[in-house]
């Protein structure tokens, strides 16, 4: 560390030697900085370096020029690490080279990775020559320099440096770069100074400090890319992280053996401690003998396994093994690595905890604790909802190996089959035909609605996952693959065409993996997740068809439902659903909605009910709705065999029970030019007039509808009541809430409270039976959620609506604005995920803690949950879990995802 590179009075520290740091320093170092700087510590063979901060980052972007203070710092440490080397950077004797290296705290495409040889020069490539022995690797890491500098330093199109490379391989009549020997690799350093001139207008710079300094700016401007911001935004990542730069002395894979006929024992590959597919135990990589930064993964040569390494040079590979083996305990996970052997010496360039599939992701976690390297809280921490959630979809068999044509974005999983069709017209016909179809577009906008919800599945060749094709279809939990640029999409001719000339024409079969992005020709075989045939209950975890897997997911959900502080309840309204949700772990169901109810046949009665000109036709009407309703909640309650249900009253607006009134219109009109007879359908058409509004979602409905149509939730409390009677006297235990919608004031609920209550005593006196009742509200109303207070008084539970709540917070239609325009909103970053799939804490979760708070000093003790689609949104669990509330209600098949992610947010944040 140098003696020297203390920070000057007015500028903060900037830089900070590998052995400053730790793998905790992540917001300062970045993730590269990070690691590096915990493996010098660990006494791993790093090679020597430093990083500038993240803050000398956000400091240059800011004022768009190097801070005060910044080239003196990297000035002292680059005097120290050449003190330290004996060697000066670019030197034209004996030059010392460096790489520079972009490392943000979360590893981001998108942004300008590295320059390698950073140094070289004219004058120093000859000096590296004669220090190496190896005249061919000098010009070999110069040629490297100029065209990795050009490309992401100047900006230059890489293919103008891959067409002179190939030239000269032309020229020489070889297959591959190592074939080209040192006066080839001269000639070639000087086609690609004159790309340089050429393409950037400037000479390829000689002063290695120059070199060093543009660099490191590029990697600072490189934060602020287009492809960067659009990862970030999609990948949820702040944009005022900004990124840290990391110098290190080179070490080369690419100095060729002494004498041209040995075994090169200079290389460079990547390794996993474990296998990141499948999270297989046993190490997993690749490596590239003579090869140099980025060779391994470009794929310009094949790669030889790690074995192969072993049988190529012993020491290095038994020395990497102990390394991988020293990371993983101290990681206690699994680790990615970087290498580098310099003639037969390794050296790391870089480790991270690894990225994982969703399947090894669970397999490493529960492995880890039986290697009593984690424990199970540990375990929980290692997986999430949307890895679980991953798990469940159907995959497809790709036992058959299917040929994959291209391959895009994995917008929205599961997997789709169907047949090609251009345009939504198309897909609606073909749908309504009984034909299962895939939307096929550029890409989609607010027109092809129809189609995107008739088909099977979407698939663009444009768009990232926040376009309008992925936004919509995530909504509708359609799989969606987008953005498959190798696609030609022809909506004219009605085909699309892959590469190698494969063509899809309308009607072909397509299979789209939107889990994986991947696109097959032809049907692909589907088959259920063996996850769901667990949770379902038709596979046990002992049995011997269930994987290792399937194991895996077992024990943890076992220990997550161990752990959770917050019941998971689920949103069922069939006694069907109700049992589903109970085999996936259900406690209870948060919200049985009971318009669906009144739908198919019954919705006449209720247009009788509300178009009733008197008592004795009203109370004809609800006496025949009164069975029906009892008949619902009688399977509901048996099908929940005791755990609690929230019957919600009837809310939805009134004209989903009317004829359209357009329909009505026309027909009136034409009865009345036939001269034939009309009056019950004009009695119609003046009623459903004077009951159309403008806003039915803001208009007569909830607890309003409750308190107009008279008798109509008294019919419905009746018919709870009694259905709870009615199990109770079968020996059954029914444990019912009646939940209140859309109440904006105590004194909405107070009135229906009351009339309620009256007819629950009633029926309690007449069956006998011990009915267990509560009577809650739905707060869903920014104004009920600002008068929780008042409305506790009345209520013995709340359940928060958030789906309402978002949408009259925000003034968002929640039906029409995903489609609208929510792509421009998370494409101009207003947000970085719709508030209507995760809570918006700032605004809607600000109501929701104002409401928990003042609920619950109101009435100490008032149940709370959440029953709005949140209540199975990983993040949204985790914030109604730090507010306090009891329970979330999800649908039955997020209900896994919400018992993973109330545990795993009782671990971050223990309840007292
Ligand atoms: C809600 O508003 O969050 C809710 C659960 O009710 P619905 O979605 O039925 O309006
Ligand atoms: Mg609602």
């Amino acid at each position: 560390m140098p003696t020297t590179a203390a920070p000057t009075p007015q500028a903060p520290k900037y830089v900070y030697d590998f052995s400053e740091g730790h793998k905790d320093l992540k917001d300062l170092l970045g993730g590269k900085g990070a690691n590096l700087a915990e493996m010098t510590n660990l006494g791993l063979p790093v090679p020597p370096g430093f990083t500038i901060s993240t803050d000398a980052c956000r400091a240059y972007l800011a004022a768009g020029r190097a801070p005060d203070g910044l080239d003196a710092q990297v000035g002292d440490y680059l005097a120290a690490l050449e003190t330290r080397m004996g060697r000066k950077l670019g030197d034209p004797e004996d030059p010392l080279l460096v790489s520079v290296r972009s490392g943000a705290k979360f590893s981001m495409p998108g942004m300008m990775e590295t320059v390698l040889n950073i140094g070289l020069s004219d004058a120093s490539v000859s000096g590296l020559a004669a220090k190496a022995g190896d005249e061919r690797f000098a010009w070999d890491s110069y040629r490297r320099l100029i065209q990795m500098f050009g490309k992401t330093v100047l900006d230059i199109d890489g293919e103008h440096f891959e067409e002179a490379l190939e030239a000269s391989k032309r020229a020489k009549n070889v297959a591959t770069d190592v074939e080209l020997d040192a006066a080839d690799l001269s000639v070639l350093v000087d086609s690609y100074k004159a790309i340089v001139r050429e393409q950037s207008g400037r000479d390829f710079p000689q002063d290695p400090r120059e070199q060093m300094d543009l660099a490191i700016r590029a990697v600072f401007d490189s934060w602020n890319t287009e492809r960067a911001m659009l990862y970030r935004r999609q990948e949820r990542i702040p944009h005022d992280l900004g990124t840290a730069v990391n110098i290190v002395a080179m070490v080369f894979g690419n100095l060729g053996p002494a004498s041209p006929d040995a075994i090169s024992n200079s290389g460079t590959g990547v390794a996993f401690t474990r296998d990141p597919a499948t999270g297989h135990s046993g190490v997993y990589g690749d490596y590239l003998p003579n090869a140099q930064g980025e060779d391994v993964v470009a794929g310009i040569r094949n790669t030889l396994s790690l074995t192969e390494l072993e049988n190529l040079d012993k020491t290095s590979y038994d020395e990497l093994m102990r390394i991988m083996s020293v990371l993983e305990s101290h990681y206690r996970d699994l680790c990615d690595i970087e290498f580098t052997i310099e003639r037969g010496k390794l050296w790391m360039l870089q480790t991270r905890v690894g990225k994982r599939t969703a399947a090894a992701a669970f397999l490493i976690a529960s492995n880890l604790v039986d290697e009593e390297v984690i424990t199970p809280d540990e375990a929980l921490d290692r997986v999430n909802g949307n890895q679980l959630a991953q798990l469940m979809f159907p995959q497809f068999d790709l036992s058959g190996t299917p040929k994959r044509i291209a391959k895009g974005m994995n917008a929205s999983p599961g997997a789709a089959v169907g047949r090609a069709v251009f345009d939504s017209y198309t897909a609606i016909k073909w749908s309504r035909s009984g034909e299962r179809v895939i939307l096929i577009r550029r890409e989609t906008n607010p027109d092809d609605l129809g189609g995107m919800i008739a088909a099977q599945g979407i698939l663009t060749s444009r768009g990232g996952k926040t376009s309008h094709a992925a936004v919509v279809a995530r909504g509708m939990g359609k799989t969606c693959v987008c953005g498959a640029e190798e696609l030609d999409v022809d909506t004219k001719a009605r085909r699309l065409t892959a590469p190698a000339g494969v063509v899809i024409e309308e009607g072909d079969l397509v299979s789209i993996d939107g889990s994986s992005g991947a696109i097959y020709a032809g049907e692909v075989p589907v088959m259920p997740s063996p996850v769901v045939e667990y949770f379902e209950g038709r596979l046990g975890p002992d049995s011997s068809h269930a994987d290792e897997l399937v194991r895996a997911v077992h024990r943890i959900m076992t220990w997550a439902d161990e752990k959770r502080a917050l019941y998971v309840r689920a949103n069922a309204d069939t006694p069907d659903d109700a049992a589903r949700a109970r085999r996936f772990g259900a406690q209870g169901i948060g919200l049985c909605r009971t318009e669906h109810m009144f739908l198919g046949e019954r919705r006449t009665l209720v247009e009788r009910l509300i178009l009733a000109e008197d008592d004795s036709e009203r109370r004809k009407v609800l006496a025949e709705l009164l069975p029906m309703q009892r008949d619902d909640f009688v399977g509901i309650l048996t099908a929940m065999g005791g755990l609690p249900v929230t019957v919600r009253l009837l809310d939805p607006p009134l004209h989903e029970f009317l004829p359209d009134l357009t329909e009505l219109s026309v027909r009136v009109a034409v009865a009345e030019a036939r001269g034939e007879e009309h009056e019950n359908d004009l009695r119609l058409l003046q009623a459903v007039h004077k009951l159309h509004e403008a806003n039915p979602m803001l208009g007569l409905r909830g607890v309003r509808l409750g308190l107009v149509v008279p008798g109509l939730f008294i019919m419905q409390v009746r018919a709870i009541a009694e259905a709870a009677a009615q199990v109770a006297k079968a020996g059954g235990v029914a444990r019912v809430e009646i939940m209140v919608p859309l109440v904006g004031a105590v004194q909405e609920l107070e009135i229906i409270r009351d009339e309620a209550r009256s007819v629950l005593d009633e029926v309690t006196e007449t069956t006998g039976a011990d009915i267990r009742a509560l009577i809650g509200t739905m707060i869903e109303l920014p104004r009920a959620a600002l008068t929780a207070g008042q409305i506790a008084e009345a209520a013995e539970f709340f359940s928060f609506g958030t789906n309402d709540l978002t949408q009259t917070t925000w003034g968002f239609s929640r039906d029409d604005v995903e489609a609208a325009f929510f792509s421009a909103y998370l494409d101009r970053g207003i947000f970085g995920v719709s508030p209507f799939e995760t809570l918006d804490r700032d605004g809607v979760g600000r109501l929701v803690s104002v409401a928990a708070e003042e609920g619950r000093a109101a009435r100490p003790g008032l149940k709370l949950g959440v029953c709005g689609e949140h209540g199975g949104d990983p993040d949204s669990v985790h914030f109604f879990h730090d507010v306090g509330l009891d329970y979330v209600s999800c649908s039955p098949f997020r209900v896994p995802v919400a018992r993973l992610e109330a545990a795993r947010a009782a671990v971050n944040n223990p309840r007292a």
